[in-house]
């Protein structure tokens, strides 16, 4: 019995130490790129709950959601600001409630170390993780896991929130944060660093919007303005979840089949890759597959409001780096590339689109922060190993 442990533990040993390839070991199966239904929503969003909102009672936050469509929110309140105990205030308020969209259960977990966003499909004991937000990252990471929940990384290169804990305990980054896209330069640097290391990590959005609308003159307050330039759904966060389900949601974010529009009326980015090069298209951005270093063609299409006379920027990038410069047009664009994934090697490709803006009446300051940037994907993978 002895000797038979003693084998197992070189057997896993012998594992950890091998490179992380996926190449010669069986790929988990693509899911269906059909069985499902792309979802939009916010991840990201302060209520009253928290005490450097305005303004932002959470009937109005949902309300705003429900009116531009929203499939799901997250209402994700600073869990310091109540001791941790977001299950008596974000979650028992009467009104978080909604017939018309999915509310999730979460909280802004916020620390002297950065920041991330729980987020769960069912209540969870969210005390446990602000109790330990002070810990070693290996027993946080052990309190997330028996939980059960999402952890994100929230703005991961702010200024003065930088997320400074291991990248092991989260299953997503933040790399979009609120309207004013161009802050969010340093956050895609990380991701992309991330992506090098050979984690699978899920890039998303979440506007972080504090600020509602004041009901009258007198209850504006000095940031009321930001209610007119960041609030829900700048940017937007798309999920393919295999159906409308809280559960489906959360898992869909921690597979990656997540993309990230400027807000809940601008175009949504697709991208799918063909392994035969033959236009049947067989993978979308969150799939992992072993290469055989034979051509895919990889594809990028836009779907939702589109001036037929609009031109749209495609970068692609592979690795880190600027791998080409594309552009589609037309009322559904769409444009394809070809590249052959190493066979011996991990190789990731994701794309960012700009383009023409897209108005967004309920928020009419957000299109001008968000400038010319459009919607980015999460990457497709090839011999990324999964037990990473
Ligand atoms: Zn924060
Ligand atoms: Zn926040």
């Amino acid at each position: 019995m002895r000797a038979l442990i003693l084998a197992t533990v070189l057997v896993l040993a012998g594992c950890a130490s091998a490179p992380p390839l996926a190449a010669d070991r069986p790929s988990p199966p693509i899911a269906s790129l059909t069985d499902g239904v792309w979802m939009k929503g916010d991840l990201h969003i302060h209520s009253r709950h928290s005490k450097d909102s305005s303004n932002n009672p959470e009937a109005k936050i949902i309300a705003l959601g429900e009116k531009v469509g929203m499939d799901y929110l997250l209402i994700s309140d600073h869990d310091n600001h109540v001791n941790g105990d977001v299950a008596h205030n974000t979650w028992s308020d009467p009104e978080f409630r909604s017939d018309k969209l999915l509310l999730l259960y979460g909280a802004e977990w916020t620390t002297a170390r950065g920041h991330g966003t729980a987020i769960s499909a069912v209540p969870y004991d969210h005390q446990r993780l602000y109790d330990v937000r002070d810990d070693r990252d290996v027993k946080i990471g052990a309190v997330k896991k028996a939980l059960g929940i999402h952890l994100s990384a929230n703005h991961p290169a702010n200024n003065t929130n930088n997320f400074t804990f291991s990248y092991d305990i989260v299953d997503s980054v933040e790399v979009w944060n609120s309207a004013v896209w161009p802050a969010n330069a340093g956050a895609i640097k990380v991701w992309d660093g991330l992506l090098k290391s050979g984690r699978k990590l899920t890039g998303r959005g979440g506007s972080d919007s504090h600020h509602g609308y004041p009901d009258t003159p007198a209850q504006a307050t000095a940031l009321s303005y930001q209610a007119r330039e960041n609030n829900v759904g700048t940017p937007t966060t798309w999920v393919f979840a295999t159906a409308r389900t809280r559960q489906a949601v959360v898992e869909a974010l921690t597979n990656g089949r997540v993309s990230v529009s400027a807000n809940p009326y601008a175009p949504r980015v697709e991208f799918q890759a063909s392994l035969k090069a033959d236009g049947h298209m067989d993978m979308m951005m969150g799939d992992n597959t072993a290469a055989t270093g034979k051509p895919v063609q990889f594809r990028i299409q836009l779907s939702g409001q589109t001036p037929p006379d609009a031109v749209y920027k495609v970068k692609v990038v592979k690795d880190g780096a600027t791998f080409a410069t594309l552009s589609m047009t037309g009322v559904k664009p769409v444009v394809d590339f070809t590249d052959a994934p190493p066979a011996g090697a991990r190789s990731y490709y994701r794309v960012e689109v700009e383009g023409p803006s897209t108005p967004y009446p309920e928020v009419p300051g957000s299109t001008a922060l968000s400038g010319n940037m459009v919607a980015l994907s999460n990457p497709i993978y090839f011999n990324f190993d999964p037990n990473f």
